[in-house]
């Protein structure tokens, strides 16, 4: 099955809805705007997130933007934690010889902290944070370190990560622990939509031991 997994971070690896969510709502009223509950975020929010900004603050700037979430981000009490299962998922890659990356739209000052605060910086070969749009970064990413495409899986929560998988011609997988639906990612037609990354764990642990028989 894959030997190289490139993952996308929020909603994938680890929660950070709560702080998420509380950002965007501090930049939605500084601008006068009604806050979303989590519901109606996990609806709208899409990247690339200028679209999103464009869409529920048109006309401003993002840079501005993007400082005011940052801030707001920074000073939010809702913990970010690692998902149930990441860690597993991540061990058993490490111990099974599959090569990690990580894919982020989030902010590198943000994302690196995040990876020491929680000891994740150790199950990764590469790391590409503050990635507007991650289509534009894939092929570099595949270049760079010599992945072959068949063996090789974009795993992220998002529209945008099943597109950027497609363009970048590696497999799709879809988890639904993040930001998005369902019925919402089930449009872009991902290869595979798993509960959880245990259940992914479970598809490549039982790919190999039917190798391992053949
Ligand atoms: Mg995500």
């Amino acid at each position: 099955m894959f030997k190289n997994l490139i993952f996308d971070w929020s909603g994938t690896l680890v929660d950070d809805l709560g702080p998420t969510l509380e950002a965007t709502n501090a930049v939605l009223q500084l601008h006068g705007k009604d806050t979303m509950n989590k519901e109606e975020f996990r609806r709208r929010f899409r990247l690339p997130y200028s679209e999103f900004y464009e869409e529920v603050l048109p006309g401003i700037l993002l840079g501005e933007l993007e400082n005011h979430f940052r801030h707001a981000f920074a000073n939010s009490t809702v913990p970010v934690t690692v998902l149930p299962h990441a860690r597993e998922k991540l061990d058993w890659c490490q111990n099974n010889n599959v090569r990690c990356f990580v894919l982020t739209s989030m902010d590198q000052k943000t994302f690196e902290a995040q990876l020491d605060d929680l000891f994740m910086r150790q199950f990764f070969e590469a790391t590409y944070s503050g990635v507007l749009d991650k289509r534009h970064v894939i092929g570099e990413l595949i270049d760079t370190h010599n992945l072959l495409i068949d063996e090789t899986a974009f795993v992220g929560d998002m529209i945008h990560d099943v597109v950027t998988a497609k363009h970048g011609g590696v497999s799709s997988v879809a988890v639904l622990t993040g930001y998005t639906h369902h019925d919402v990612l089930l449009t872009v037609s991902p290869d595979w939509i798993v509960d959880d990354l245990s259940v992914f764990q479970a598809m490549m642990h039982d790919a190999k031991q039917m190798r391992s028989y053949e």
